[in-house]
Formats: C-alpha cells, structure tokens, sequence
C-alpha cells in the first residue's frame, strides 16, 4: 500500500513562483510515489475573496495551473475541497474539543491581529479546516512551505486530542518541507506572498518577469566590487535554480566583475526558461475548460467517498447516530 500525500493551495490569486518551488513541484514529483489528494482550498479562499464570480475564476485558473505543472488526472486524485462538505462537518466536531487561547497562538491569526486587520471567524478557524482536510483522508505526508508549519502541528495535536477523547481514529500527518525552498523569497527579499505583492507569477508573461526581476533591489556596489552572495536579493532567486552555474555565478559574485544588471539579465532568462514549456502546456490546457471541469468532478467523485467512510467512523465514535 502506497502512503498517503496530501496537499492544497487557496485560489486567492495567481499562483506564484514560491507556491511552485516550496510546494506544488513536490506534487508533480511524488505522485507515482504516493497516493496522492491534491486540491484547490475554496472553502479557505472564502476567508479572503468575497466575489463569487472571481473565486470561479481564480478556481478553474488554479486547476489549470496544477495539469500544467504536471500533476496526472490519472495518478493524482484531482478535486475541489467544496466537493467534499463533510471536511465542514469534521471541522465542527475538531471545534468542539479546540480552545480559543489554543488557536489564538496561530502565526496567522496573531499577524493579522498585529496589523490589525478586522478577523474573521474563518480566518481564525482556517487551521482546524486545514486539520480537518489532512485528517479525513488519513494523509501520512503533506508537502507545505515552511508557512504552513505551524498548521500541520495543528492538525498533529488535533488528530492526538480525538484520539485520546474518543479512541484511535487518525492517523498523525508528518509536514514535508524542502529545506533549501523553505521559504522562496520575493522581490523584496521577504517571503513570496501574495499579499506582500512581491511575487513572480508561476505563469506571467516574459515582459512580467523581467520587470519583477528588474524591481529587486540591491545595493550601490559598482560592477567590479566583490559581493557577498548572502546579502543579494537577485542571487537569493537563483538559488532556486541549484548545479554548476550556480555554483560559478557564486565564484564571479565573490572574486566581482558582475553587475547586478547582468545578475538579474541572468535571472530572468533562468526563469523563463523554465517556464516556458508549463506556460506553454498551460496555454494547451485552457482551450479545453470542460475536459477540467470533469477531472475535478471525478476527482471530488474519489476524494468524497474516502471523506465519508472516515466522517462515518467519527460519527460514531462520537455519538451523532
Ligand atoms: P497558499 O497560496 O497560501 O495557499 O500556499 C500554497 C502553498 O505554497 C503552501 O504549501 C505554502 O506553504 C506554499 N508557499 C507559499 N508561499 C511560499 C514561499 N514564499 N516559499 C515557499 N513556499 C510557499
């Protein structure tokens, strides 16, 4: 029996180079590895995006971004987290036995009070829908960046509160971080976020990239200075792309006689590179919205049947029959 992955990403915006090296590489890469869930978190972007008609949108691009990057309909169970109500149910049960002091110690939540933001209570309950969508499908791995960390410790004590409550019932999930993508930097040298508006998008234009590229800033050392690799911000980004040329940008970095605008000329084409052949795949796969569509029914179709079994199990177990 093949262990269980699973992993999603919110459709809040468009996906971004720091979603695709911290986590969604990992879903294309281990998917003959694992039996994989992978889903789009609608229920999570409701805590952000209140126009139904852009969350519609966001929804199919999402889809189409996760087929483009490799992800098989075949091997991969594909599917909305709004296909399967019941991880709501779970969530509820998971409140009853969560205290607020607990959930007020989120990283997400304690940041959002800090620029005090006005908070929902979904955005203060998201770790426990999180913990319900690892639980119910008994996942043993979830491949996250390191932002999500927290959040599957979460789930951990979660799964450990019910079982000690009401007997065994969850398997305990393990995070799978990727230590040297932990955390993709942005243009600005904090972490690539959406909401930092610091990012490169996963599938932007040539003309998008080069001008992210071109806003990082870096500082006032002359093309024949030597430059500590640590302190730049354009090399922080190739970093994403490790081997030799790397490994001989670094050397050119430290002995000088490289610019930043020839680091950056660099970056950009690295990056496109990359891109094309997914942009291109991308651009294959939005002719044909429907034949998405019906990868996502089939695979809430798999992905609600497992969800059912084990929300049955916790009925049970907890008396609502
Ligand atoms: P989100 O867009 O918040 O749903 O994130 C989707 C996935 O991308 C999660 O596993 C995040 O941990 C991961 N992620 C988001 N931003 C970064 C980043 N800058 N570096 C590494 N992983 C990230």
């Amino acid at each position: 029996m093949k262990k269980i992955l699973l992993s999603g990403v919110k459709p809040t915006g468009k996906a971004h180079i720091g979603n695709y090296f911290g986590a969604m590489r990992q879903f294309a890469d281990r998917q003959d590895e694992y039996r994989q869930f992978i889903f789009i978190a609608n229920y999570h972007a409701l805590t952000s995006v209140s126009d139904g008609a852009l969350l519609q949108k966001l929804t199919l691009d999402l889809a189409m971004d996760y087929l483009a990057i490799g992800i098989d309909s075949k091997k991969t169970t594909l599917f909305l987290q709004s296909d399967v109500p019941e991880v709501t149910e779970l969530a509820w049960v998971f409140n009853t036995l969560t205290t607020v002091p607990y959930l007020s110690r989120a990283h997400a939540f304690k940041d959002a009070e800090a620029k005090n933001k006005e908070v929902n209570v979904g955005l203060f309950d998201y770790p426990i829908l999180m913990a319900a969508d690892i639980l119910i499908y008994s996942a043993d791995v979830v491949p996250v960046g390191l932002d999500q960390k927290q959040h599957i410790e979460i789930a951990r004590d979660t799964a450990q509160k019910f079982n000690r409550v009401f007997g065994d019932t969850f398997k305990i999930p393990e995070p799978m971080i990727l230590e040297n993508v932990k955390t993709v930097p942005g243009t600005d040298g904090r972490k690539m976020s959406k909401s930092y508006g610091n990012t490169i998008p996963l599938f932007g234009t040539n003309e998008e990239i080069k001008k992210a590229v071109m806003s990082i800033p870096t500082d006032s050392k002359g093309v024949e200075d030597p430059k500590d690799p640590k302190e730049c911000k354009v090399f922080a980004m190739h970093e994403l792309f490790p081997g030799d040329e790397l490994e001989a940008l670094r050397a050119r970095y430290l002995a000088g006689g490289i610019g930043y605008k020839e680091s950056k000329d660099l970056l950009v084409a690295k990056i496109i590179n990359f891109i094309t052949p997914m942009r291109t795949r991308r651009e294959e796969i939005a002719q044909n919205p429907e034949a998405v569509l019906k990868i996502l029914k089939e695979g809430g179709e798999v992905a609600r049947a497992e969800a059912q079994k084990k929300v049955q199990e916790v009925r049970e177990k907890v008396g609502l029959i």
